[in-house]
């Protein structure tokens, strides 16, 4: 990396309406990783009542259906216009679960109730009887040109998610159901927006998307041509080899 010194803004959003599952673990990841590089970094919170610090990484984990028709019922007309602002300014985003059905369309939750997605993504969920629970594995899309290209993740959701026409998918599925048991496909991405089933711990698990988020946000802030240095991953790609052992893959 060179000596201009570099930081970041990271902004957690609805971190008290909607995160379970360890979902906040993303946030701390990406500082760590940040700071073992001597990058400075920043973290915000924003939830139904804050604005929203303008940030070079967005993080919003999952919710139940209730905090989702919660945070849809008060998203005001201002932050939907920066949010879909701060896409167009290729801003990074990693919404996990319930944060990514309320990014697209809509979500129709198992009472036939529709909550109002932002739609920002072009995709719809359909809640379904079916529980898609367990843990997963994801070839993820060639064109994020991951340096690792699994995956290893865990997933809980009854929401069935169709992408639309101009959305790519974030990978495919190997292990586990992605959007919707059917048709193979898991998340979505769109612009810098990765958006994914995968809860818990997922960049902690796998520390190339952490890496591939950190760049994407640098290459966004300060152009091209500042690459992060590599650091120590044998704890974590042991963990993450060892998963994959376990699915047998
Ligand atoms: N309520 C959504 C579903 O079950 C999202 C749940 C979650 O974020 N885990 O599909």
């Amino acid at each position: 990396m060179n000596d201009k010194k570099i930081s970041l803004d990271i902004t957690f959003l609805f971190p008290n309406t909607m995160s379970t599952y360890g979902d906040s673990g993303n946030v701390l990841a990406l500082q760590k990783r940040c700071e073992w590089r001597n990058i400075e970094v920043k973290i915000h919170y924003s939830d139904i009542y804050d604005s929203i610090y303008p940030s070079d990484i967005y993080f919003w984990g999952g919710g139940q259906d209730r905090a989702q028709e919660v945070v849809s019922s008060n998203f005001s007309q201002n932050k939907l216009d920066f949010l879909t602002k701060e896409v167009d300014n290729n801003k990074v985003f990693l919404l996990i679960c319930g944060s990514y059905q309320l990014m697209g369309k809509y979500y129709i939750d198992s009472n036939n109730n529709k909550i109002e997605g932002l739609g920002i993504l072009d995709v719809y969920t359909q809640s379904s009887k079916k529980r898609m629970i367990g843990n997963t594995v994801i070839e993820t899309n060639p064109t994020l040109n991951l340096k690792v290209k699994k995956i290893v993740g865990f997933e809980n959701h009854s929401g069935q998610t169709f992408l639309g026409e101009k959305i790519e998918p974030f990978g495919y599925v190997k292990i586990g159901f992605g959007n919707n048991g059917l048709d193979k496909t898991e998340g979505a991405l769109f612009k810098n927006i990765i958006a994914c089933y995968q809860h818990g711990p997922l960049l902690p698990k796998n520390p190339h998307l952490a890496d591939y988020i950190i760049s994407k946000a640098i290459e966004n802030r300060y152009g091209l041509g500042i690459k992060i240095n590599e650091i120590d991953n044998t704890l974590e790609y042991a963990a993450y080899n060892s998963t994959l052992k376990k699915l047998k893959i």
